[in-house]
């Protein structure tokens, strides 16, 4: 395999150009040109084990082929039509999402912010309905992510997403993993829980046993509506079709959106039919929500991931790379503290002292491609085509790395 360098040749043009973007990205002088599966090729003709997928996003891969026809053939019928119409594939979207999962009803949104967002505003609008306007606050957790609009942004439990954006207002944050934190505060002016059943961008932390069974508890005492954000975690990534399902808790709403799509944009929310008089004609929608585009390709995501497997196949493939992160733990016992994740959904936990970012950029510079998350985690989201041998591809690079420069 051909091996980036830092030394690669630059593309004359890439400063001159990037220079119009709006810097609030910090992006390495690598384009992106072209993926196939879990490979990608950056301009320079350099190739890279791609185990980011998009962030948890490109579920089959890099241009696989039947979400590559549906789109396109999609591309030649019709893209959107606003919501004043139905769609076909929208439609056929809606039905075989919520046959798979088990809820009734799915609004579709764009991102993952825009379908906590439509949580948020469906519980709050869902007691406001019953007269409970009092009823608004919302219980959150430290080391979340829930997006970066207004209202996700709120129940955003990481400083260093919120600061310098205040006031932000509603949202109650509390330990993750703090049951008696939870019981305490839920009272009647709580309309919603919101939770991550593993912290994604904190670090990739599963739930402690326990704590989601008894949040439900909690909520149902107080008949305050948990929210599953699977924003990260839903759509099999984890090895089940949400992260909920390890802890046998259902949830009332669940978000959904990274990888329902594949890589086109797409965000859902799913519930039950006693919430459907909650967001009424006209209280609450989006222009592009749940577009012919979108949804084709949705659909074409779910039929692949349950004509092949591929949560069963997240499952053992996670088995097997939380097995070689465990093997990377032994053989660098001072620079990695752990392993930990579910499914496909794993992190290396670096030792104190050691920068992820750093380790990251001689991972890239080796051709693999992972995301920092949280403090101290490498985290892997890799498609849940990725092959075994790609994986221990990965980790026998990152061995490597660690040997050479931690
Ligand atoms: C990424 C993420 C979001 C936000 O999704 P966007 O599509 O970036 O808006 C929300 N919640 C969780 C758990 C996420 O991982």
């Amino acid at each position: 395999m051909a091996t980036p360098s830092p030394s690669a040749p630059s593309l004359p043009w890439l400063d001159q150009t990037a220079r119009h973007l709006y810097p609030n990205y910090r992006q390495p002088p690598i384009v992106m040109q072209r993926g196939q599966g879990s490979v990608l090729w950056d301009m320079n003709g350099n190739r890279y084990l791609d185990l980011v997928a998009g962030i948890a996003v490109a579920t089959l891969g890099h241009a696989h082929p039947k979400l590559v026809s549906a789109i396109a053939e999609q591309a030649g019928r019709i893209l959107q039509v606003s919501n004043h119409f139905y769609n076909e594939p929208n439609l056929r979207l809606a039905a075989e999402l919520t046959e798979w999962t088990g809820y009734d009803r799915a609004f579709f949104c764009n991102s993952g912010t825009e379908a906590v967002e439509a949580a948020l505003k469906l519980a709050r609008r869902h007691f406001t309905a019953q007269g409970q306007s009092e009823r608004y606050r919302v219980l959150a957790f430290d080391g979340s992510f829930h997006g970066r609009t207004m209202g996700a942004l709120a129940a955003t439990g990481q400083s260093k997403y919120r600061d310098g954006f205040g006031p932000l207002v509603g949202v109650t944050h509390l330990p993750y993993g703090d049951l008696a934190a939870v019981e305490s505060n839920l009272k009647t002016d709580v309309c919603a829980v919101i939770l991550e059943p593993v912290l994604g961008e904190g670090g990739v932390i599963p739930a402690p046993p326990g704590f989601i069974s008894g949040v439900r508890a909690a909520c149902d005492r107080c008949q305050a509506l948990l929210v599953a954000d699977e924003v990260q975690t839903g759509v099999g990534r984890t090895g089940r079709i949400f992260g909920m399902d390890h802890y046998q808790v259902r949830a009332d709403v669940v978000a959904l959106a990274k990888g329902l799509g594949g890589g086109v944009p797409i965000g859902a929310v799913l519930c039950d039919e006693s919430l459907a008089g909650a967001l009424p004609p006209g209280s609450h929608g989006t222009t592009f929500g749940g577009n012919a585009l979108a949804s084709a390709a949705a659909l074409a995501v779910l039929s692949v991931i349950r004509s092949e497997h591929l949560v069963e196949a997240a499952a053992s493939k996670g088995a097997l790379l939380a097995e070689l992160l465990g093997g990377l733990k032994e053989r660098h016992p001072t620079r990695v503290a752990g392993v930990r994740g579910l499914g496909l959904l794993q992190a290396l936990v670096l030792a104190e002292g050691i920068d992820p970012t750093t380790i990251l950029g001689y991972a890239r510079n080796a051709g693999v491609l992972l995301t920092a998350a949280g403090k101290s985690a490498l985290r892997f989201s890799p498609a849940l085509t990725v092959t075994p041998e790609e994986l221990r591809e990965g980790v026998n690079v990152l061995d490597r790395v660690l040997g050479e420069n931690a």
